[in-house]
C-alpha cells in the first residue's frame, strides 16, 4: 500500500502534515504514514487533470470501457486486502463491505456496459431544409460532451462504493472527465489501495496521466483548495449538510461558478397506513427494526421518521418496534467524530419533555469503543410541527414515530417536510386509493417513492433516482446512483452547419456507432 498523494502516475514526496489512520473499534492508530496535500499539488494535480482532458475526451468509448472494467479488476484482485483494511477503518462488518465491493466492481462494469451501448449521449439530429419557406432550415445536431475535470469528495460511510473508485468516479470517467478524489481521512488506507488500482488500470490502459490522482487533506484547506482551483469544473460530495452547503457556497463565489453536486441529509418519512398496522403491525415493526439499526444505521436512506395514524394497530406496532430494538447490541460508529455527533443528538432528542422512547438497545460490546445504541422515539403530531428541530436528521441508528390524530394532521406533518432522498408507504394495497392525497405528496417531496419496503438499500441500476429536493441534495434534477448520474458530468453542445467528416461519431449521418437516436423526430439506430 503505497500512502502517498498522487498525481497522475506519480506519488509525491512525503511533505505535508503526518496523519494516521484509527480504528474506531479500538481507538488504536493503524499502520500506515499519511500526508496532508500541499496547495501547490493541488495546482498540479487539476493542471494535469486539465491537459489530460482534452485527450481523454476524444479517446475512444471501448478503451474508455476497458479501463473502467480494468478499474474494476484490479479492486477484485485486491479483495481481501482491501476488506481487511476497510474493516479496520470504518468498523463496518466483513459481509457489508463484501457487498459494497461488489457494488463498487459491478457498478464499473455497468459503466463500461453504457459506453459500449452508447445512447446515454442522448444523440439528437435535425437535418438540414434547404428548400424550407420562408427560411431554409439548417442542419443541427446536438449531443452530450464532458464538463471537464471532476473533484471528488470520498463518503465516510460507503467507503468503496462512494469513495476513490466509487459511483461518482465511474461517472464521471465514465463521461470522459478527469477526476481529482479528495480521499475522506476516515478511510485513507482504503482510499490508498483503491487509488493504486486506479493507477495501475490507467497505466495498462495507456489513459492519458492526470485522468485520475488522489489528494489527501487532515482539515478542510485541500477541500476548499480543490473547490475553488479555476480548473475545476464540477465537484460531487456525499457528507452532511453543512459541509455540503459550505462546499455550493464556495463552488457559487468563485469568479466561474460551477455545479457541486451534494448529497446530503434525509430522515426519509415512512407513512404506516391503518389497514397496514391493523394486518400485520409485527410484520411491519419488522421491517423497520432491520432497515433503522443496520451498519448502525449510517445509512443516507435511513428511515428517521415514521408518520402514523392512532390506533390499536399503532400500539401493537410500537410495542414490536420496541421490543425488536431492545434486541439488538450496540454497533461500533465510522469515526468517533460521528459517534460523538450522534451520542449528543440522540441525548438531546431523550432530554425533550415532548419525546417519549418506544424502544432502545442497551447491550454494550465492551470490547469495542464508539459504540452507537439504536434509539426510537415518539412525539406527537402537534409538538413535532412546533419545533423545526425534529425534522432533521440524526444519523445513525434512530428513529422518531411522529403520531397523529388524524390523517388531515398527518397530511399537515408531511407538508412541513423538507425536500426527502426517499419517502415510503406501508399499506395495504386496497387502501391506497383512499390515501391518494398523501401519496401524492410524497411523490412530490422525494427522489424516490416506495410502496411497502424500507427505503435501505439502493439499487444500482438504470431506473434509479437517489436524490432529493433540497437538502435532500443540491439539485434535484439529477441523481447520485445508477446509470443516469452521468448526467451531471456532461453538458449539451449542438453543431450547426458542419461537415459530415469533422463531426463527431455519434452525429454522422451513417451513425457508424450504431447507437440510439433522434433523427429528425424519429428514434432509430
Ligand atoms: P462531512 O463532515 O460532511 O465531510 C465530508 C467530506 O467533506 C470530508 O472529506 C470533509 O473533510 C469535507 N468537508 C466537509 N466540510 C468541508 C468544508 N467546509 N470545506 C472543505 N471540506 C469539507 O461528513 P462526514 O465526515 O462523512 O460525517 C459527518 C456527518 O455527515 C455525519 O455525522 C452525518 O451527519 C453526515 N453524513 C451524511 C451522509 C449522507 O449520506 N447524507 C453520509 C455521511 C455523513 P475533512 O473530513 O477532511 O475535514
Amino acid at each position: 500500500m503505497n500512502t502517498r498523494n498522487l498525481i497522475g502516475y506519480n506519488y509525491l514526496p512525503k511533505l505535508g502534515n503526518k496523519f494516521k489512520a484509527i480504528d474506531p473499534a479500538s481507538g488504536k492508530e493503524l499502520d500506515g504514514d499519511f500526508y496532508a496535500a500541499s496547495l501547490s499539488e493541488v495546482d498540479a494535480a487539476l493542471n494535469l487533470a486539465d491537459k489530460a482532458f482534452f485527450e481523454y475526451r476524444n479517446i475512444d468509448r471501448n478503451r474508455k470501457a476497458d479501463f473502467l472494467r480494468g478499474i474494476s479488476d484490479e479492486i477484485k484482485a485486491l479483495n481481501d486486502e482491501i476488506i481487511a483494511r476497510a474493516m479496520s477503518e470504518s468498523g463496518l462488518p466483513a459481509p457489508r463491505l463484501q457487498g459494497e465491493l461488489a457494488r463498487t466492481t459491478n457498478q464499473l462494469y455497468m459503466f463500461a456496459g453504457l459506453l459500449e451501448e452508447g445512447s446515454w449521449v442522448e444523440a439528437i439530429i435535425d437535418t438540414a431544409i434547404p428548400d424550407r419557406k420562408p427560411l431554409p432550415r439548417v442542419d443541427i445536431r446536438k449531443m452530450m460532451v464532458p464538463i471537464g475535470p471532476a473533484v471528488v469528495f470520498g463518503a465516510s460511510n460507503f467507503p468503496l462504493a462512494y469513495s476513490v473508485a466509487g459511483g461518482d468516479t465511474a461517472a464521471a470517467l465514465a463521461s470522459g472527465c478527469p477526476v481529482v478524489v479528495k480521499a475522506h481521512p476516515a478511510h485513507p488506507g482504503t482510499s490508498a489501495l483503491v487509488a493504486g488500482a486506479v493507477k495501475k488500470a490507467a497505466e495498462l490502459h495507456k489513459i492519458p496521466e492526470g485522468v485520475f490522482s488522489m489528494l489527501y487533506d487532515d482539515g478542510y484547506t485541500i477541500g476548499e483548495a480543490l473547490v475553488k482551483h479555476p480548473k475545476t469544473k464540477i465537484v460531487t460530495f456525499t457528507g452532511s449538510l453543512k459541509g455540503g452547503v459550505a462546499l455550493m457556497k464556495m463552488a457559487r463565489e468563485r469568479d466561474e461558478p460551477i455545479p457541486v453536486f451534494a448529497e446530503m441529509g434525509s430522515v426519509n418519512p415512512v407513512v404506516l397506513l391503518p389497514l397496514a398496522l391493523e394486518n400485520r403491525a409485527e410484520e411491519v415493526a419488522e421491517i423497520y427494526t432491520n432497515s433503522i439499526t443496520m451498519s448502525a444505521g449510517q445509512f443516507c436512506t435511513n428511515p428517521g421518521l415514521l408518520l402514523a395514524v392512532k390506533s390499536s394497530g399503532l400500539d401493537r406496532f410500537k410495542q414490536a418496534l420496541g421490543a425488536g430494538v431492545a434486541t439488538i447490541g450496540s454497533a461500533t460508529m465510522l469515526t468517533a467524530g460521528i459517534c460523538a455527533n450522534y451520542g449528543k443528538l440522540s441525548k438531546d432528542r431523550l432530554s425533550e419533555h415532548a419525546v417519549s422512547v418506544i424502544g432502545k438497545s442497551d447491550k454494550l460490546n465492551t470490547e469495542k469503543i464508539n459504540q452507537s445504541f439504536a434509539v426510537i422515539t415518539e412525539i406527537t403530531a402537534t409538538d413535532f410541527l412546533a419545533d423545526e428541530k425534529y425534522k432533521e436528521e440524526v444519523f445513525g441508528p434512530y428513529s422518531m414515530l411522529v403520531v397523529a390524530d388524524d390523517i388531515a394532521q398527518l397530511e399537515q406533518v408531511l407538508n412541513s417536510l423538507h425536500g426527502q432522498l426517499t419517502a415510503t408507504v406501508m399499506a395495504e394495497k386496497e387502501e391506497l386509493p383512499k390515501y391518494k392525497a398523501i401519496t401524492d405528496k410524497l411523490a412530490n417531496l422525494a427522489g424516490r417513492v416506495i410502496l411497502n419496503g424500507p427505503p435501505t438499500g439502493v439499487e444500482v441500476n438504470n431506473a434509479m433516482n437517489h436524490g432529493g429536493p433540497f437538502p435532500a441534495t443540491s439539485d434535484s434534477r439529477f441523481t447520485s446512483v445508477g446509470t443516469s448520474s452521468i448526467k451531471r458530468f456532461v453538458r449539451p453542445v449542438c453543431w450547426q452547419n458542419w461537415n459530415e467528416e469533422l463531426l463527431p461519431d455519434e452525429l454522422k449521418t451513417g451513425n457508424p456507432l450504431k447507437i440510439w437516436r433522434l433523427f429528425n423526430n424519429e428514434w432509430m439506430r
